[in-house]
């Protein structure tokens, strides 16, 4: 990757500034290759089974998912299920046990765990002592490596300090945090209130129980938006310090999340105004010393995810960047996606279905894929470009023994304009991306996408770039 510089340090700049707006258009996000919408229903209990007797990596990487939540924020696109009552824990937990041992038997052997990441949902749903039996459930089966990583997703709204006590003694290392905006105006519209205190107190407490990095997640493209409120929230959020921020796009998906319909369009911020709060937040990070590793992540020049982009280590999966390389990843819980070498498989949606499938005897596979060589090839491509920031065809050779121009026999052509817009040079022998290259990595890999010609509708299957 690139060190940090200005977005927009290239010759013809203003020029540049005006075609940009034309890479805001919908795009997959490539936590996976092929992505989500590719995967088959076709693929049952039996592939994932196979897919998971054909593990050979010794440790893992873990996801767990804990759909709960007591209230739904307008902007919602996620998978979870609200009440109030906090008695579904439980059976949930009693679920993901079973499925735990159900992969365990599959597995076999001594499997160790080095990134544990917990999701939702709102994981601090769970109480204390729910929170330390998903751990207990976990790390008995598949035991943590001396070094692994090890986060939660929390809402600063209803996690409390004895919440984050447990979580730390139980080796939790990372913390990220829903923010979203400060605006007071921006969370009405949004229906999620939450208070700068509530955010300051949260990330506080997190550091004097001993958590290592805390990130925070923030939207853009939120109703009422502006370049000048954004700012102001931009500027809050630099004077707590956290470690790794995540700026995600707002994505205006009505027909997918029903609650979205609360908004008028005539709020968002136009494509435009998008745009523009965007770089602004960008510029704001990076003039406070934040480095920005790409697509809509940041973090401390000496946090870990910066280090591993500083030396070509950086990885993606399902959870987003990190540093952990070539691990399978399990996924336990409703809607979890699980990796393999070989496979994705993607366990049921609904939280009631998934535990009476799941106790049912099941391992509750709704769709999945096995991977073609095909898929494999550019999926390494797509990993390289948005990890290491380059797509560098001698390497592709050494690595596959075939040339990248048989693969893709128009790469060339197809990666001119990026070139031309300043999104990527070609230096050494390799494509690299620039710095306003790093924010439209989506539309650079979708270059490589197979799929994508196919995925055609009347409604778009991505969100938008930005
Ligand atoms: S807390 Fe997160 S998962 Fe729950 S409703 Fe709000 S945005 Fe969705």
């Amino acid at each position: 990757m690139t060190s940090p510089e200005s977005l927009f340090a290239v010759p013809d700049a203003e020029e540049v500034r005006i075609r940009i707006p034309r890479y805001d258009r919908p795009g997959p996000r490539y936590t996976s290759y092929p992505t989500a919408p590719v995967f088959s229903e076709k693929f049952g209990d039996e592939d994932f089974r196979r897919a998971l007797s054909l593990c050979r990596d010794r440790v893992l990487s873990i996801y767990i998912h804990i759909p709960f939540c007591e209230r739904l924020c307008g902007f919602c696109a996620c998978n979870r299920r609200i009440t109030q009552d906090h008695s579904v824990a439980r059976p949930y937990l009693d679920a993901l046990q079973r499925q735990a041992d159900r992969v365990a038997e599959t597995i076999g052997g001594d499997r160790r765990t080095t990134q544990l990441s917990v999701g939702g949902g709102t994981p601090t749903f769970l109480s204390p002592e729910e929170l330390d039996r998903m751990c207990k459930i976990i790390d008995a089966r598949f035991p943590p490596e001396p070094d692994a990583e090890r986060s939660i997703e929390v809402d600063p709204r209803v996690t409390a300090r004895d919440q984050l006590e447990v979580l730390r003694a139980n080796g939790f290392n990372r913390i990220s945090m829903g923010v979203q905006d400060f605006s007071p105006v921006v969370q009405k519209a949004v229906r999620r209130n939450q208070t700068e205190e509530q955010t300051e107190r949260l990330t506080r407490e997190a550091r004097e129980v001993g958590f290592l990095s805390v990130n925070y997640d923030l939207i853009y493209g939120l109703p009422f938006q502006t370049v000048d409120t954004f700012r102001e929230t931009v500027e809050r959020v630099i004077e707590n310090r956290p470690d790794r921020i995540a700026l995600y796009s707002y994505a205006h998906v009505t027909w997918i999340s029903k609650q979205q319909r609360g908004f008028e369009n005539k709020d968002l911020p136009e494509p435009e105004r998008k745009v523009a709060i965007f770089l602004t937040a960008v510029e704001g990070f990076e003039k406070a010393g934040y480095r920005f590793l790409g697509l809509d992540h940041f973090s401390l020049p000496d946090d870990e995810l910066a280090i591993a982009a500083e030396t070509g280590d950086l990885r993606r999966n399902f959870m987003g960047y990190t540093t952990k390389e070539g691990v399978d990843l399990m996924a336990f819980g409703a809607s979890g996606i699980s990796e393999t070498a070989e496979a994705y498989a993607q366990s049921t949606r609904d939280a009631m279905e998934w535990q009476e499938r799941i106790v049912g005897g099941t391992l509750a596979t709704m769709r999945g894929w096995w991977l073609s060589e095909d898929d494999k090839r550019r999926k390494w491509l797509i990993h390289r470009l948005m990890c290491q920031g380059e797509v560098s065809p001698s390497k592709y050779e050494t690595k596959f023994g075939e040339a990248l121009s048989d693969r893709i026999p128009d790469l060339e052509e197809r990666l001119a304009p990026f070139v031309d817009d300043y999104l990527l040079a070609f230096q050494d022998g390799a494509y690299r991306v620039m710095p306003i290259g790093r924010v439209f990595l989506r539309v650079v890999a979708m270059t490589f996408d197979a799929y994508l010609p196919g995925q055609t509708g009347d409604r778009p299957m991505f969100s938008r770039t930005v």
